[in-house]
């Protein structure tokens, strides 16, 4: 198969470049044409000698996934179902709120980890997403909203590696992907806007602290190693007290003086005063209570789980908790639940035809219309946070 240009970041099109028998320079111009200005042909890309034109042409693409799918919610939050093969579909999420625009970034096809009360872990594992894969779904969204809302500005201006599979499981081509994402040839984000969220894949922390130090998000769930071993299977390896380790390390090259931890709230399960408490001993014991940031998830049901979202009287009880100790503790705000594209309802599963009929009965399927284009608004880059 022709290379895909999408898999490379600066340095590996400039190594490309040079197998071509180009100079290394013609990768950040080649770069800067695909990633900041969306161009897919090579005949686009006028200030490109003919020659090189030709001779990409004829050994590479730009192959971006094919969308399936795009679902609009009510409150502007867009979807979009991406096809990987295999009948496999990942998501990307784009959350519009006036002060910036996120993409949540899908890094596999299901995932390995089996977490109980999420979609896509039940879903189980297909494959890991290509780093262009991962990209891609940047890049479409990115070029796609601009055009769409005649914006010259970047749109996107943070990323969570928050949508379907375990980041840390997919390294190699996460942190491809992610240099594309934080250069000023590529999308220029900051490593403040990019953040991974794991489920605890303890020496895979270690390494994105030294390859690639972005933002982390740890997903936590549970303040014991019992009732955590049950949620998040990956703890029978990397219990709490090695995952609490290693956050700390990675403090030492985060670009944010916080890690922040995710919680997702299930009714009866990890959501009682009693268990709050214990969670407050657990991430005070050694007297610093400003290491991490708490983010309480309300949990985001689907039928298979046979599990419930905790009332919001017990999560606000359980934030009171944690904030009358110290912890900066916030609720995550649901979007676009009416579309299934909160934490955890990533399931992409098109394989379950009758699912999906449900869905697309449930779900207003847009594919552009004037009310999405005058929808979220271009957000411009704010001087802090
Ligand atoms: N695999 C990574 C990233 C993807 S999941 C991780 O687990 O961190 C992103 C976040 O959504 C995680 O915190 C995850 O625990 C949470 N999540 C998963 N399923 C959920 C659900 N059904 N409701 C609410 N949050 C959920
Ligand atoms: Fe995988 Fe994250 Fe879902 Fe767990 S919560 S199954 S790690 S995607």
């Amino acid at each position: 198969m022709t290379a895909n240009l999408l898999d490379y970041d600066l340095e590996g099109l400039a190594g490309y470049c040079e197998r071509l028998g180009e100079k290394r320079y013609r990768a950040t111009q080649l770069f800067r044409w695909i990633h900041q200005k969306g161009a897919s042909h090579f005949d686009e890309m006028s200030d490109l000698a003919k020659s090189l034109r030709e001779k990409l042409k004829s050994s590479s693409e730009v192959r971006a996934l094919t969308v399936k799918a795009q679902h609009i919610s009510a409150d502007g939050t867009i979807k979009w179902l991406f096809e990987v093969g295999g009948g496999d579909v990942v998501e990307a999420v784009f959350i519009p709120e006036a002060d910036r625009g996120t993409l949540c970034v899908s890094s596999q096809a299901g995932c390995a980890v089996g977490c109980r009360f999420c979609s896509t872990g039940h879903q189980g594992f297909s494959r890991n997403l290509s780093a262009g894969e991962i990209i891609s779904q940047l890049w479409f969204a990115e070029h796609f909203l601009r055009k769409h809302l005649q914006s010259a500005d970047r749109v996107i201006s943070n990323v969570v590696m928050m949508g379907m599979g375990e980041p840390l499981q997919n390294y190699t081509h996460l942190v491809q992907a992610l240099r594309v994402m934080l250069d000023d040839h590529g999308y220029g984000l900051s490593r403040r806007r990019v953040t991974v969220s794991t489920s605890g894949v303890v020496p895979m922390m270690e390494r994105l602290g030294l390859d690639c130090p972005v933002a982390l998000a740890v997903s936590l769930h549970a303040p014991n190693d019992a009732l955590r071993d049950n949620l998040v299977p990956l703890n029978r390896k990397y219990p709490i007290a090695e995952l609490l380790q290693a956050c700390k390390k990675y403090l030492q090259f985060a670009p944010r003086d916080f890690i922040t931890l995710e919680y997702c709230m299930l009714d009866a399960v990890n959501d009682s005063p009693a268990h709050a408490r214990e969670l407050v001993q657990l991430l005070t014991a050694d007297g610093d209570a400003t290491w991490c940031k708490l983010n309480l998830i309300p949990f985001n049901p689907f039928p298979a789980s046979g599990l419930a979202r905790s009332s919001h009287k017990a999560i606000s009880e359980f934030a009171k908790i944690l904030m009358d100790a110290g912890l900066v503790t916030t609720v995550r705000k649901t979007r676009g639940d009416d579309i299934d594209a909160a934490c955890g309802q990533l399931a992409g599963d098109v394989k379950d035809r009758t699912e999906v009929t449900k869905r697309m009965a449930k779900q207003r399927v847009i594919v552009l219309t004037p009310e999405f284009v005058q929808a979220p608004k271009p957000v411009t880059e704010r001087a802090n946070g």
